[in-house]
């Protein structure tokens, strides 16, 4: 690792002033992607601005917009807020998902979507409800919010504050983990709202986004058997040593349908 700077502000807006004044600073969160990648010395940074001390970064409420999880809420604490678990019950089971309980205890809900790695589970649950990212200084669309790999739509000295959830009359997530390592080879975040439905796929392709396809089957009959018959391009999915392409491509009927039963039943967590 090498060696850096450590800053603990107090406040959103102190924070917002160091990553301006500093050469090369970045925000550390629950630390689980970032000091790895230090470690390694994949990354160097001048200062970390740790987003520890921000109280207002923290909390979950219902408000009218919906579900506000600040950014520096943890995996663990999302799936076990009795709030989190009645208001959309979806996201409790997905965060209970996450890793392990060191990650759960110390990864957080910001530091996972503004990292939007491809296999992270969060960017699925954003994406699926439509939800709007807030930062210090706007509120994004979560249809506009994910650009690529590893690429949001935040800028270099923005800080995501919270996410605010739309409250669905039902959604369900189901992700077909990596035997050793968890994280999703191909999953699906199911939301259905009054007005319509959602469908986010992660895993499969090099950025988390809407399926139009699955989305149209479900509209037309919300029922696991209708992923059934989906068949997925699979030209713009990940081909890694992980799986192929044809692989992910595959199995996603059989993920769609597992997240449209839960979505039916929220109280069933497994297959
Ligand atoms: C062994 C292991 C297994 C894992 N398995 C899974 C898994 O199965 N599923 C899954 O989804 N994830 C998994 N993760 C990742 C984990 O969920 C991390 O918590 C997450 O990716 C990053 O969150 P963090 O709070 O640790 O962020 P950090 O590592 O602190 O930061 C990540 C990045 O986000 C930026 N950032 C952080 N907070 C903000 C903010 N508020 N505003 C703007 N930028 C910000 C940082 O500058 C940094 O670039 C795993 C991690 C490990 C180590």
């Amino acid at each position: 690792m090498y060696s850096f700077d450590y800053a603990r502000p107090a406040s959103v807006s102190e924070a917002l002033e160091i990553l301006r004044s500093d050469v090369e600073p970045r925000l550390l969160a629950g630390g689980q992607t970032l000091l790895p990648a230090m470690k390694h010395r994949l990354t160097a940074h001048s200062t970390l601005i740790d987003l520890q001390g921000i109280d207002t970064l923290r909390g979950i409420e219902v408000t009218e917009a919906g579900l506000r999880i600040g950014a520096m809420v943890r995996h663990a604490e999302i799936a076990s807020s009795e709030t989190v678990q009645r208001m959309l019950p979806a996201l409790a089971v997905l965060a209970d998902g996450i890793a392990d309980p060191l990650v759960r205890n110390m990864g957080t809900l910001g530091g996972s979507v503004a990292n939007n790695d491809p296999a992270a589970d969060y960017p699925a649950a954003v994406l699926g409800c439509g939800a709007v990212v807030n930062t210090d200084r706007r509120d994004i669309a979560a249809d506009d919010f994910f650009e690529g790999m590893f690429t949001t739509a935040l800028e270099e000295d923005e800080i995501l504050t919270a996410i605010t959830f739309p409250l669905p009359e039902t959604a369900g997530y189901f992700k077909l983990p990596h035997p050793a390592s968890g994280y999703v080879l191909a999953g699906a975040f199911v939301c259905r709202f009054a007005e319509g439905l959602r469908v986010a796929i992660n895993g499969a392709a090099p950025c988390v986004y809407r399926d139009t396809l699955a989305e149209m089957a479900l509209a037309a009959h919300f029922h696991p058997d209708s992923a059934n018959d989906l068949v997925f391009d699979d030209e713009d999915f990940t081909d890694d040593l992980h799986a192929s392409r044809a692989y992910r491509a595959r199995v996603l009927p059989a993920v769609i349908r597992r997240a449209v039963a839960r979505a039916l039943n929220p109280e069933r967590t497994s297959p």
